[in-house]
């Protein structure tokens, strides 16, 4: 949306009624709410101009104003740059009729304006994050048009400088007032400030200079990526007007939640279940790691809680060659099903460590424990 006319931007005629002016409001406000929209950079951008467009056209005293200067002075809607007033040799009068229009180098005709920044959010796995990837994204740009070369005419045509206002964009009034003479100035009406007037608009653009494009690009993800990061693609945003730059492109990365490992900054924690017998005699286990399989050696004797790291398992940084740990927490697994023989031999271990099976609880065997001879 490059248009700064308040009707173009919500898009209903000079004489529209109230009613429709505030349907059509309400239409696009919905639409281009950043909480509703994919791309919400660019939402909050045209969001702004919506509700500013409204403001001054739902109160018929500013659209009276904006209809015969094109600006409304009283804050609402000259406060983005593009156009306003400007105060000529006259400032301090009209500082004092329009005390909060300060900002004289907003007035400047229209010129080059640099496109607007794009959001992509793009999702990987930890895998992908943890060994860098590369993704093909696709996604709707205005780029400029190709026919035209940006500007708006027809290939062949010509673009002349406006008449009224000289090419300036910019057109001067004089008042008079009980304090004097006041200039005024406003983006010129014929050329809507742009300075030059297009004869022959380019049918490709039909005028604009942008078009709806599709764009293909590879992006290059860095190893050691963390959740919520972006990364910035200059110059892959919208193109910008009357030969302004273009914006940038930002992708937005968030990791998938993964099934068996989680993340902290560069480290990474992962659950491990091993057998009872395991645990108690210990000896080596095999736990798997984002980079692969690692072996360990249990101790004999390791308890259901026992947090082992691994050093330099974890993600890697994305700056420099440092690697976080890998932590292990081990969970002891009492089985739940017994099989006769495996019955049998546990209460047979039970009564060899001392264990009384059915009559002596736990607390009898430590008071036996302290009891003098
Ligand atoms: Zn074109
Ligand atoms: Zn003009």
């Amino acid at each position: 949306m490059s248009t700064t006319d308040y009707y173009e931007i919500l898009g209903v005629r000079r004489d529209a009624s109230g009613e429709e002016i505030k349907r059509a409001y309400r239409q696009l406000a919905r639409k281009h709410h950043p909480d509703v929209s994919d791309d919400k950079l660019d939402a909050e951008l045209r969001f702004k101009k919506i509700n500013e467009a409204y403001e001054v056209l739902s109160d018929p005293t500013k659209r009276a104003q904006y209809d015969r200067f094109g600006v409304v002075t009283n804050g609402a809607g000259a406060s983005d740059g593009g156009f306003g007033f400007e105060s000529g040799s006259f400032g301090d009068i009209f500082d004092m009729f329009f005390g909060n229009v300060r900002n004289a180098a907003q007035t400047r005709r229209a010129g080059p304006q640099r496109g607007s920044d794009l959001r992509y959010d793009l999702e990987i796995t930890l895998e992908e994050a943890f060994a860098g990837t590369t993704r093909d994204i696709e996604f709707q740009h205005l780029a400029q048009c190709d026919a035209c070369k940006g500007s708006g005419a027809q290939p062949g045509t010509l673009v002349t400088p406006c008449a009224p206002c000289h090419g300036s964009g910019i057109v001067r009034g004089v008042r008079n007032t009980p304090l004097g003479q006041m200039v005024t100035q406003s983006a010129c009406p014929r050329c809507s400030g742009e300075g030059h007037v297009i004869e022959h608009p380019c049918e490709a653009c039909r005028g604009h200079g942008r078009r709806d494009t599709e764009r293909h690009l590879s992006v290059n993800v860095p190893a050691g990526i963390d959740d919520g990061s972006r990364i910035r693609i200059a110059g892959n945003g919208e193109a910008g007007t009357r030969g302004g730059p273009p914006g940038d492109l930002y992708v937005y990365l968030s990791v998938a939640a993964h099934p068996y490992f989680k993340r902290d900054g560069l480290d990474t924690y992962a659950d491990v279940p091993v057998s009872f017998p395991q645990a108690a005699l210990g000896g080596p286990i095999t736990v798997r790691s984002l980079d692969g399989k690692v072996e360990l050696n249990l101790t004999a004797g390791t308890q259901s809680g026992t947090v082992l790291r691994l050093r330099g398992r974890g993600m890697p940084s994305v700056r420099g060659a440092h690697r976080g740990d890998h932590h292990v927490t081990i969970h002891v697994l009492v089985p739940t099903k017994l099989n006769r023989q495996q019955r049998d031999l546990l209460e047979e271990y039970a009564q060899a460590g001392g264990d009384a099976v059915e009559e002596r609880s736990f607390f009898e065997r430590v008071k036996d424990a302290f009891r003098p001879e």
